[in-house]
């Protein structure tokens, strides 16, 4: 479970590192499952606020509302945006996957050139509509990673994460980094937690 209560995560969803793979995610999925199972026992689920199921479809729909006829952006033109800035800025291929901190603050300028055309996208069918939120949530997660990136001002993972202008481990980033992010005001906090060793021996050595 995570720190929201009743909300469960595995795989990328519960936080990324570098070796997690396939085949861990998996076993979190089970993990989650679990845990998900013996949670359900215990409650009693609230009543539904009708009010704010109305506003969510609003938001939902918004973009099928505007219609195929708007004189707007696609989905995959805000993509095809969002990817190479990525790319370009926030340690793609273009920049063989490496990171600087002037790069990072133009990636996140970007971003929130393309959050402000949100209100352009438009949908021309269902299935066009579930690619507009996937476009949409890309632009969370891509923020994120941002300021995550930012954050740690070392590297840590020299080919996953290598910052060319804090080229070696800092020992006080030896810990989980974590951020929170105000929905209405978009404001990002970050925070470290610290890393907690579960099974013994030298987790440097595999
Ligand atoms: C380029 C690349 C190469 C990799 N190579 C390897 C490798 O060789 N070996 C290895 O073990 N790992 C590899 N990995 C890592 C591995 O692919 C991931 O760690 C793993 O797939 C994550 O699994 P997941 O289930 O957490 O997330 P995902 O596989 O990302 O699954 C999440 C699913 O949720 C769906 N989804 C998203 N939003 C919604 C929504 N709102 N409603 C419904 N569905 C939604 C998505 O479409 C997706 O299908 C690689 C990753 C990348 C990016």
């Amino acid at each position: 479970m995570t720190t929201v209560p009743g909300l469960f995560a595995a795989g990328e969803t519960a936080g990324g590192n570098p070796n997690k793979f396939v085949g861990g995610c998996g076993a979190e999925g089970r993990l989650a499952a679990r845990g998900a199972l013996e949670y359900l026992k215990k409650i009693t689920m609230p009543a539904l606020d009708s009010a704010q199921v109305g506003k969510e479809k609003e938001r939902v729909f918004a973009p099928l509302v505007r219609g195929p006829e708007f004189d707007g952006v696609t989905d995959i033109e805000m993509e095809e945006r969002l990817q190479r800035l990525m790319d370009e800025y926030a340690g793609g291929i273009h920049s063989f996957y490496r990171l600087n901190e002037e790069r990072l603050v133009v990636a996140l300028k970007n971003i929130k050139v393309l959050r402000d055309q949100v209100k352009y996208l438009y949908a021309k069918n269902l299935h066009n509509l579930m690619n507009v939120h996937e476009v949409i949530d890309r632009l969370d997660v891509a923020e994120m990673a941002v300021h995550h990136l930012m954050y740690r001002k070392e590297t840590r993972w020299p080919g996953w994460q290598t910052r060319m202008d804090y080229p070696e481990k800092d020992p006080k980033l030896d810990c989980f980094v974590e951020s929170t992010r105000d929905p209405k005001t978009g404001e990002v906090k970050m925070f470290t937690r610290p890393y907690e060793q579960l099974i013994p021996g030298d987790r440097t050595k595999q």
